[in-house]
């Protein structure tokens, strides 16, 4: 048994309880409480949908996102996922993330060989943001799927320039422009196809403002993947 085992005890992310030591992620009958993303989804941002008969959702239907297609991982209407998100990014719970960033990334792996992103980019958080919480999730997420992927991981082009705090304020034309200056593109790369990470997918407006800045800048194609998603 290694001593790191001992001293740092992994923890199950669906009960939390410490596991035991070796490689086991998760208890195995909390893997069967894991609400994994499952058809029908749709075909764009990757939220569950009710008919098998339609191919995107009412949203997407409408207006189509800036990225070119979203996978999801598991359902945030889950307790047990919206919890261990939380502990990821208000405790410090890092280690949370290994079970379910080892599971997307199974689930991922037959997009890849037809995406084929050169880079994992992660949705920045603001630098005082990221002063207060220590490190980002959404690069803790991509970090994992980096090392199971491999497939390398720019964290440095996009940043996030500005705080968006007054969202609610603002109608939704003006919180998406709000949104679209909150992001920036700040290096020379461009890239052919980049797959964009976070942790949480709500209405998809974060993920197309990262997505219009990172096209403008010149990269082709914009996929994204997210560990969790509201339904559709
Ligand atoms: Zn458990
Ligand atoms: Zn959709």
């Amino acid at each position: 048994m290694a001593i790191i085992d001992l001293l740092y005890p992994k923890h199950c992310p669906v009960c939390l309880r410490a596991l035991p030591p070796g490689k086991t992620l998760i208890c195995p009958p909390c893997e069967k409480k894991v609400r994994r993303v499952r058809d029908p989804f749709c075909m764009k941002c990757g939220r569950p949908i009710d008919s098998e008969l339609r191919e995107y959702c009412r949203q997407c239907e409408r207006s189509e996102p800036a990225f070119t297609q979203n996978i999801a991982w598991a359902e945030y209407g889950s307790f047990y996922i919206r919890r261990m998100l939380s502990e990821v990014k208000y405790h410090g719970n890092r280690q949370l993330l290994d079970y379910p960033c080892l599971d997307f990334s199974e689930i991922l792996r037959p997009y890849m060989a037809c995406w084929q992103p050169e880079v994992l980019i992660p949705v920045p958080i603001h630098r005082s943001r990221l002063r207060e919480r220590g490190y980002n999730q959404a690069l803790e997420i991509a970090c994992r799927l980096s090392t199971a992927l491999k497939i390398p991981v720019d964290s440095e082009s996009l940043i996030r320039s500005s705080e968006t705090a007054a969202q609610k304020s603002l109608g939704r034309s003006g919180r998406a422009l709000n949104l679209l200056s909150a992001f920036s593109w700040n290096s020379p790369k461009t890239y052919r196809s980049v797959l964009l990470l976070d942790d949480i997918y709500t209405t998809g407006a974060t993920l197309n403002a990262c997505t219009r800045v990172i096209l403008r800048a010149g990269t082709k194609i914009v996929y994204a993947a997210c560990l969790s998603t509201g339904r559709g």
